[in-house]
């Protein structure tokens, strides 16, 4: 037994799936997942000491790779400070400086602990802000997991078939309605069945938790245009994408304004972070303020405020985005042939440093339900013959792959290669 598979068998014995977070435990692949010691740069290393080229970053918070010496320095500088005061730091205002400064709608800024807690929060303002109890969300958008967005959510539920979560009252889930993403008019149907009720759609501007689907402009503008009618408001979820498709976000590079924004993973720079982010005349019904109530023990914490700074410094001095994007183009050129030549159907959806492998034939696929069961089974025998290779990529199917600044071009070639060996045989052809 390999030291990872004892350390895995130990997990499993005092922890659910022997993980902290489902999607890690290789339910969709099949396996036993490497349990990892370290992360250097682009790459893992397991506690065998076996290295691992890494396109996952931390599932998005890796934006410069791992253990970058600005982000170390940083949270060692701030630890030695003490790690949390239960007071004012100065790290929050200067964080929320950096998100007012750079994303379109954003004037106030609250800073939480994870993606989930500024969804949740960010939902409950809205419904504060309106006095209605509905809310809008797209099949295969993910939210984090608070109750009443645990509906038609993607990425580990649609691998795992879950149409959403045992635990969940019906009541809860009665406040959501789901639609479909690039379907004008099934938008319009449940907009008006429901006139004047709805508080706020929300939004994956760029959906990545359930493959990378990329949305028409036409639809974007149609549901944003109905949802201010409406007198709902607009929350756009940029927790992947937020300070990762640049300083605006996918806002900014879509042309949409949202009411409310979200933010997790990059601002966070791998420490829990998260926030949300508005008009301040929407924000300041927060507590103390208003009467909205939110709250957490160690949100706006320095080490996270530290690791948040340090990362979107590191972005900015050195032109991080236009970096990435470049990086991007290298990737889809490198897997072109590669693409072209393989026994199954295979084509790379690429979004900036976001990108992902859509094993089925046609065009890219547009909403959760265009992604083909198959699809998911020729991936799980490409993940594991990348694996061997010593390439990680996501393990499941709906998951996107990362690219960090830390991957250089010599990075890009050995994912091409590798993917190159395992497309040649994978569904079992020659
Ligand atoms: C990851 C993610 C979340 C949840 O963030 P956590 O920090 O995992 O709670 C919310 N929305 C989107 C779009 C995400 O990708």
């Amino acid at each position: 037994m390999s030291a990872s598979e004892q350390a895995f068998a130990r997990a499993l014995a005092v922890l659910p799936g022997g993980v902290s977070s489902p999607v890690r435990a290789f339910g969709a692949v099949g396996g036993t997942p490497r349990v990892i010691a370290a992360g250097e740069g682009p790459e893992l290393v397991d506690v065998d000491g076996e290295r691992l080229l890494d396109f996952v970053g931390s599932w998005g918070p890796l934006i410069l790779g791992h253990a970058h010496p600005a982000v170390v320095r940083a949270v060692a500088e701030a630890a030695a400070r003490g790690t949390t005061f239960g007071a004012p730091c100065p790290g929050e205002a200067a964080l929320a400086e950096r998100v007012v400064a750079a994303y379109p709608a954003a004037e106030k800024v609250r800073l939480v602990s994870s993606g989930t807690e500024a969804t949740m929060s960010a939902v409950r303002l809205a419904r504060a802000a309106t006095g209605r109890d509905l809310v809008v969300k797209f099949a295969g958008c993910y939210h984090g997991h608070a109750d009443h967005l645990l509906v038609q959510a993607g990425s580990g539920l649609a691998t795992f078939s879950q149409p959403s979560s045992a635990g969940v009252p019906a009541a809860f889930a009665g406040c959501t309605l789901v639609a479909d993403l690039d379907d004008e008019a099934g938008l319009a149907e449940l907009f008006d069945a429901h006139r004047r009720r709805i508080a706020a759609v929300i939004l994956e501007p760029l959906p990545a938790n359930c493959g990378l689907l990329v949305q028409r402009p036409e639809f974007l503008a149609a549901l944003a245009r109905r949802t201010r009618e409406e007198g709902a408001l607009l929350i756009l979820d940029e927790v992947i994408t937020g300070f990762r498709l640049g300083l605006g976000g996918a806002a900014e590079r879509l042309g949409l304004e949202p009411d409310l924004a979200t933010f997790g993973k990059v601002i966070g720079g791998g420490l829990p972070v998260g926030a949300f982010a508005g008009r301040a005349e929407l924000m300041d019904r927060l507590a103390p303020d208003g009467d909205v109530y939110q709250a957490g023990t160690l949100s706006g914490n320095p080490l996270a405020m530290a690791a948040g700074l340090a990362t979107l410094d590191v972005l900015e001095a050195e032109d991080g985005w236009a970096r990435l994007e470049a990086l991007g183009g290298l990737l889809e050129e490198r897997l072109a042939p590669v693409l072209e030549a393989a026994a199954v159907p295979a084509r790379l959806v690429r979004v900036g440093s976001l990108f992902w492998l859509s094993l089925q034939e046609g065009e890219a696929p547009r909403r959760a339900d265009a992604i083909e069961p198959a699809a998911a089974g020729r991936y799980r025998e490409v993940f594991h013959g990348l694996l061997e290779r010593g390439v990680a990529l996501a393990p499941s199917a709906y998951e996107v792959g990362f690219l960090s600044l830390a991957h250089e071009e010599e990075h890009v070639e050995r994912l091409a290669a590798a993917l190159g060996e395992v497309l040649q045989t994978a569904g079992g052809a020659r």
